[in-house]
């Protein structure tokens, strides 16, 4: 890179806390330089990660040795890479088909949604490999399918530089967070603005996996903690799957982690937290945790730290993959009851937001590293200075486990045949619906939005919106070729968070609708005012209830145009859809 040559040698690596010395069990995992089998980050003492060409050159290796593996592309991505999937099945059930006809359940996880975070990926290999050919973890698969994806963000993953990431203790060089137009993958899970996003969703409604992880590594402050993860809980859109994974899951991984020199904690987004204390809530559907939540596949997510060495998080990986294959394998039957309960429920209303409760939130022993907080000559602030002395303290817990906000489920949305986008992205998520042949009048609800709100800046692509609106009963006419979408599915909920303009993952709010909200037709004051003299003259509630809206509103009574568009909105001509939601709710 031409900018580095610029700086000093000492500003080309980052600037990192003190590393806290760790020798663990899963050290034992790591094979020799001289196995036939090391994957490329062992074979450098995990000093490097593999490019996309030599990761899967190591697949193509392993999978025609294996004849548990089969590799498929499943779609490309914006640079036309092809996106990998590795099937390990011990009955070589290399079908959706094949693999449910088995009746196992399937583990599918995927590493480098965030491409600079690619922790998952090396494990992943080394895994698939003992899993197969070296034969150290043959009997995962005895009980348990898995199934992996070891790039997601393959393009990110290629802008690979010694630059990628100033807040990650290794590998030495690694790829970029956003993929070849800048757009992050996990927040496109809902909108599916990218390929890969698209060729990931038809990935997960075909293959069914009965639990999928999503492998990061996060940053932010420094503790204790090198594995971190966590899940939308019982009070998310899947109660039964957030108790499961709470009551089974949690013991079993923290146990399996543990007792292989692990230091498993919880998400961990303060960034001062032995001060602040921690937090737990809900994501949306944006985000994978919250998308699985959503479509009532459970969904975990693995958050890795970013200030341990990267063998310590690529085998705390491993231990983390292998230990929810064991539990799946015992337990797989119990959760797929649970997701079936969620598939079946059919809520009449769904959180939109959650809260903490309210009083004090209970305490927890945090494990923590001391912070010394310093006033800082560059930023004017007080900094901390994290000094590697690892110290525990109780500090309090807040989990959004209360509903803040929710909307009532309606028995079914007609979408107008118009917005065909919109119903293109029902079809990729899946979401069932009926297409009306002929034209049809149907009773429905709809929103008439006020004053919309924009977001000053762009985010993701998409100017993102908010708008207040009012109910009003219809007798609306769909063309032929809508599509009502019936809330009594297992993908209601999905639907219904796509499709009500409250939800912040709605369509609406990231911005797909954005066309009706500004009324085009318009009247000229020469226009408006003998009308307006002839409505006032006709109608004498009008006109009271003009005057104490002048006398009422210092604003509107300053405002001529305001005054006249008041009249305007009152006449016949005036655009009888501003601002209508199109989406109508039987
Ligand atoms: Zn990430």
């Amino acid at each position: 890179m031409l900018t580095a040559l610029l700086f000093s040698a000492a500003l080309t690596t980052p600037v990192l806390p003190p590393a806290i010395p760790w020798n663990g069990a899963s050290r034992a995992l790591a094979v020799p330089a001289t196995d036939p089998w090391v994957t490329p980050s062992e074979a450098t003492g995990f000093r490097t990660t593999p490019r996309y060409d030599e990761t899967i050159a190591y697949l193509r290796r392993l999978v025609a040795a294996a004849p548990q593996l089969k590799m498929i592309s499943i779609g490309r991505s914006h640079e036309g890479r092809d996106l990998w999937l590795v099937i390990a099945s011990k009955e070589r059930a290399f079908t959706p088909e094949a693999l449910r006809r088995g009746g196992k359940p399937t583990f599918y996880a995927q590493g480098g949604i965030h491409a600079g975070e690619i922790d998952g990926k090396d494990a992943g290999l080394m895994l698939l490999r003992d899993m197969t050919v070296r034969g150290t973890k043959r009997e995962l698969l005895d009980r348990a399918n898995f199934l992996f994806v070891p790039i997601f963000n393959v393009d990110g993953h290629e802008r690979f530089s010694r630059y990628c990431r100033i807040n990650q203790r290794g590998p030495e060089e690694c790829g970029w967070r956003t993929n070849a137009r800048n757009f992050n993958l996990n927040r496109d899970y809902v909108k599916a603005d990218t390929l890969e996003m698209r060729a990931m969703i038809r990935m997960l409604r075909e293959w069914q996996p009965d639990l999928q992880a999503d492998l990061h590594v996060t940053d932010g402050s420094d503790y204790q903690y090198d594995i971190t993860y966590g899940w939308n809980g019982a009070a998310g859109w899947s109660p039964s799957i957030g108790a499961w994974l709470d009551a089974t899951l949690r013991p079993a991984l923290d146990r399996g982690l543990r007792a292989m020199g692990h230091i498993p904690g919880p998400l961990i987004f303060s960034d001062d937290p032995l001060t602040t204390g921690i937090t737990d809530g809900q994501d949306d559907p944006r985000l994978s945790t919250g998308y699985g939540d959503a479509r009532h596949l459970p969904a975990v997510l693995l958050e890795n730290h970013s200030l341990k060495p990267y063998d310590q998080r690529v085998l705390g990986t491993y231990v983390f993959l292998e230990q929810i294959l064991r539990v799946l394998a015992a337990e797989g039957g119990v959760l797929r009851a649970a997701a079936e309960r969620d598939r079946a429920a059919r809520p009449a209303r769904i959180p939109l937001s959650w809260k903490a409760p309210d009083g004090d939130p209970p305490l927890v022993e945090f494990l923590g590293i001391e912070a010394r907080h310093v006033l800082s000559p560059v930023s004017g602030d007080v900094r901390l200075e994290w000094t590697g002395k690892p110290v525990m303290g109780r500090v309090p817990f807040r989990v959004a486990s209360e509903v803040a906000t929710s909307v009532a489920v309606p028995r079914a949305y007609w979408i107008p045949a118009t917005w065909s986008d919109v119903i293109e992205k029902l079809d990729l998520h899946g979401i069932a619906y009926e297409r009306i042949a002929e034209p049809r009048e149907v009773e429905v609800e709809m929103t008439r939005f006020a004053a919309p709100k924009y977001d000053a800046q762009q985010f993701e692509g998409h100017v993102r919106v908010t708008a207040p609106g009012t109910s009003e009963h219809r007798r609306e006419r769909f063309s032929a070729g809508s599509v009502r979408v019936s809330t009594d599915q297992p993908l209601g909920t999905l639907a219904a968070l796509m499709l009500e303009p409250a939800s912040p993952d709605s369509l609406f709010q990231w911005g797909f609708f954005n066309s009706i909200l500004s009324p085009t037709e318009y009247v000229e004051p020469y226009i408006m005012e003998p009308m307006a003299e002839r409505m006032l003259a006709e109608n004498p509630k009008l006109a009271a209830e003009f005057a104490k809206k002048v006398e009422s509103d210092d604003a509107f009574r300053a405002d001529a145009r305001a005054r006249l568009q008041w009249f305007y909105e009152r006449t016949p001509f005036y655009d009888e859809r501003a601002r209508l939601y199109p989406v109508g709710r039987e």
